[in-house]
C-alpha cells in the first residue's frame, strides 16, 4: 500500500496549489489537520489513511492519522484527542455514523471544520463537508455486474440478445447497518435486481432479502462466511439446489462468501463458482477475480478520493469553502451535508489489468499474490 500513497503524489497529488509544495512534512506552516479512520483490517482504509496523510503532509501540514480497530468508543477518544491537540479540521471515516454526535459539537464549538469521509456522518448539524463516491450508483454497479455474470445482461448493461432465461438461484448481503453507505448500496443494486426477481429470471431460495435479514454487522468476514455456510446448509441441500449467484456489498465479504463456498465443495468437478460481486478493488480480491472465484468488483480509486479530501482540507484551512458537486443526496438527519462524489467502474477480469495495473493503483505483484 506504501505504493499507492507514492502514486498519489506521482499523480500531482493534493491540489493544494503551488504555494505549500516545499515544506513537505514539516509541519511548520499548515496547522494539525486529525485524520481518523476506521480500521486497519481493511486493505482500503490503509490506503486511504496513507494516500490522505501523504497529501495533507505535501501541502505543508501536520497530520495525526489513527486508526480505531472497529472499535467505537476508541474511535471516540482519538478524535477527542485530535481537538484537544489543537488539530485545526478534522477529517473522519467513521465507524458508526451515529455515534459522533459529541466530538462534532466539540469541534464546533473550536470552529474546525469537520470533513466527512466515505461514509456520512449522520444525526449531527457539526458536519461541514462530505467526500465520497457515488454511493447508490456502486449498487447499481454491483446489480448490474450480477446481472452481466449470469448472461442476463451484456456487457454494456443491455439486455443480452442471447439472455439466458433462468431462473437463477442468488442470495444477497448487505454492509453493515450503522454504516449510511450500506442502505445506498443495497438500495441501488435492488433497483437493477428487483424486476428480475419479481419475473423470477432470479430466485432468492432462502427468502431472505430485506435489508436488515441480509445486513453483515461492522462488514466483519468471518460474520459473512458464517451466514453464508448457515445458507448452504438450511438451504442449499447437496446436488439438490445450488447457487448461481451472490450479491456481495465489499471485497471482505466476498471472501468470506467465497470460503463458505468453497469449504462445501463449490469450485471444484461440475459445481462451478457462482457469479460473486464485491467493492473496492483490494489486492486479494484482484487476485481471485484473476483465478476465476470472484466475478467483479467495484473499483473506488481511494486516492482521488483522498485528493479531494486533502483539497476539501486545505480550502476551509486558507479560509474558503470547499467546492460541492451534489448538495441534494446526503441528508444526514438535521441537514444535507454539501458532497463531492467520484464516480467508480465495474472491473472484472476483463478489465482489470487496464483499471488497476495500467491506473498504478495495484502492482502486477500484488495482484499476482493477492497481498
Ligand atoms: C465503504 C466501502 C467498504 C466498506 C467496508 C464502506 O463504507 O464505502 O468501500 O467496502 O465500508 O469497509
Amino acid at each position: 500500500t506504501g505504493a499507492m500513497a507514492v502514486s498519489l503524489t506521482a499523480c500531482g497529488g493534493g491540489g493544494a496549489g503551488g504555494g505549500a509544495g516545499g515544506g513537505a512534512g514539516d509541519g511548520e506552516e499548515g496547522g494539525l489537520v486529525g485524520v481518523a479512520m476506521p480500521t486497519e483490517t481493511y486493505e482500503r482504509w490503509i490506503a486511504d489513511g496513507d494516500a490522505v496523510k501523504t497529501g495533507l503532509e505535501e501541502a505543508g501540514y501536520e497530520v495525526d492519522l489513527q486508526f480505531a480497530g472497529d472499535n467505537i468508543p476508541t474511535q471516540q477518544q482519538q478524535i477527542d484527542a485530535m481537538i484537544n491537540k489543537g488539530a485545526e479540521a478534522l477529517i473522519i471515516a467513521s465507524i458508526d455514523g451515529t455515534a459522533l454526535g459529541s466530538q462534532l459539537e466539540a469541534a464546533a464549538a473550536a470552529d474546525i471544520p469537520v470533513i466527512s469521509y466515505d461514509r456520512l456522518i449522520r444525526d449531527s448539524e457539526n458536519v461541514d463537508f462530505y467526500v465520497t463516491f457515488d454511493n447508490y450508483e456502486v449498487g447499481v454497479q454491483q446489480g448490474t455486474s450480477l446481472l452481466t455474470g449470469l448472461g442476463i445482461l451484456d456487457e454494456n448493461g443491455e439486455e443480452a440478445a442471447d439472455a439466458s432465461e433462468g431462473p437463477f438461484n442468488v442470495e444477497l448481503f448487505a454492509g453493515s447497518p450503522d454504516d449510511n453507505n450500506a442502505g445506498f448500496f443495497f438500495d441501488g443494486a435492488m433497483s437493477v435486481l428487483q424486476p428480475y426477481i419479481d419475473d423470477e429470471t432470479l430466485v432468492v431460495p432462502s427468502g431472505q432479502t430485506d435489508f436488515g435479514t441480509v445486513a453483515i454487522q461492522r462488514w466483519e468476514q468471518e460474520r459473512a462466511q458464517s451466514r453464508m455456510e448457515d445458507l448452504l446448509t438450511s438451504t442449499y441441500t447437496k446436488g439438490d439446489v445450488n447457487v448461481d449467484g451472490v450479491l456481495a456489498p465489499a471485497d471482505v465479504i466476498s471472501r468470506g462468501i467465497i470460503t463458505a463456498l468453497q469449504n462445501s465443495g463449490y469450485g471444484k468437478g461440475d459445481l462451478a463458482m457462482p457469479v460473486i460481486t464485491g467493492q473496492d478493488a483490494e489486492a486479494a480480491s484482484a487476485k481471485l477475480i484473476v483465478d476465476g472465484d470472484q466475478y467483479s468488483t467495484i473499483f473506488k480509486d481511494t486516492r482521488l478520493l483522498a485528493e479531494q479530501a486533502v483539497t476539501a482540507a486545505t480550502a476551509y484551512l486558507e479560509g474558503n469553502e470547499p467546492e460541492a458537486n451534489d448538495t441534494e443526496t446526503y441528508d444526514n438527519g438535521p441537514i444535507v451535508v454539501p458532497s463531492y462524489l467520484l464516480p467508480t467502474v465495474i472491473v472484472t477480469a476483463d478489465n482489470l489489468q487496464a483499471e488497476l495495473v495500467d491506473s498504478g493503483y495495484l502492482t502486477e505483484e500484488e495482484v499476482a499474490s493477492g497481498q
